[in-house]
């Protein structure tokens, strides 16, 4: 039995696990996919205290390789369900793992913009990460589409790769930062398209050739010609595993305060998958610490 099992290896869950080995505890973190989880997917970290500039990638090495110097086990497992109790059981698709206590770090997943022939797409043409698939659009035109921080910077990320990028967005105010945005503006490539969605996504025998974009305020349709388009449209919590089990809003996201306990004894909830107003890496390493300093006092409270 260990004493703390992490869901999930990213720097929420990474930092937990950091936090609590720190302390002596034996910890499993269960990863479904690659350590680092959204953050070694971003070109640039520049807004980490004492990190002047950084690759995603590297950062996520940095923090899975403290984790694994400390002795912390991880297992490359997707997690099913957790069995309540004064045990902790974790069913994942590999087998059960039982610990004393629990610290959720599921993070979110990117949302689709629902658009006819998104999912025929992906991977022709539709893409979800600039950093993953940019590069096969070099000296090409390619549309992000979005108006988070994330869609921004995307765009700045492939204005040096494609020889065109277009940004839609379906308000003609972004949510992403000013500072961010100016800095996009400046670039000769880049061109914006507000007020407007993507109507569908159209498909040749290549894979993507354009896109059919409605002017929300005009009502015109007009086509545009892309190579690739690249959607970065907000999040979704990953947590209907945990629906019946602990407490979760509407949006899907799990009920904690700063002090990351849910309602149920024992376990903890950490980073992007909590109900919080601000998802960055300082919010979600900072709930790391907090969940796994928590879980540490339970353990010996128990
Ligand atoms: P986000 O901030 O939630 O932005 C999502 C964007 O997609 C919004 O502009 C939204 O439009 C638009 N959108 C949502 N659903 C849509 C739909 N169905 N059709 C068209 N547009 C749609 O998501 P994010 O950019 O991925 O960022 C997530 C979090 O990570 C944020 O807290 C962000 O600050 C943070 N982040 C930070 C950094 C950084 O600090 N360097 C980098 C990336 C992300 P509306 O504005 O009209 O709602």
């Amino acid at each position: 039995m260990y004493d703390i099992i992490i869901i999930g290896g990213g720097p929420a869950g990474l930092t937990a696990a950091l936090y609590a080995l720190r302390a002596e505890k034996s910890v499993l973190v269960l990863e479904k996919s690659g350590l680092g989880g959204q953050i070694a997917l971003s070109g640039k970290v520049e807004n980490f205290p004492g990190v002047a500039q950084m690759s995603g990638s590297e950062f996520a090495d940095n923090l899975s390789g403290q984790v694994e110097a400390l002795g912390g086990q991880i297992e490359y497992e997707t997690a099913l369900e957790i069995k309540d109790g004064d045990v902790k059981t974790v069913v994942t698709d590999f087998g059960e793992y039982t610990a004393k206590s629990v610290i959720i770090a599921t993070g979110v997943k990117n949302r689709r913009l629902g658009a006819a022939g998104e999912d025929e797409l992906i991977g022709k043409g539709v893409s979800f990460c600039a950093v993953c698939d940019g590069t096969f659009y070099k000296g090409k035109t390619v549309a992000v589409i979005g108006g988070g921080n994330t869609a921004v910077e995307d765009a700045e990320y492939l204005a040096d790769i494609a020889q065109k990028v277009y940004l839609i967005h379906r308000r003609d105010r972004f949510r992403a930062e000013e500072r961010l945005v100016k800095r996009l503006e400046e670039r000769e490539n880049v061109e914006f398209i507000l007020d407007s969605v993507v109507q569908e996504f159209c498909i040749d025998s290549q894979g993507l050739s354009g896109m059919e974009i409605l002017n929300v305020k005009t009502g015109q349709v007009s086509s545009l010609k892309v190579d690739g388009a690249f959607v970065a449209v907000g999040q979704i919590p990953q947590n209907d595993i945990f629906k019946g089990l602990i407490q979760i809003d509407d949006g899907g996201y799990i009920n904690a305060g700063e002090n990351c306990l849910t309602n149920k004894k024992g376990i903890f909830v950490a980073g992007d998958c909590r109900n919080k107003t601000v998802r960055q890496l300082t919010t979600a390493v900072g709930d790391g610490s907090v969940a796994a300093l928590a879980a540490v006092s339970f353990i010996s409270e128990v």
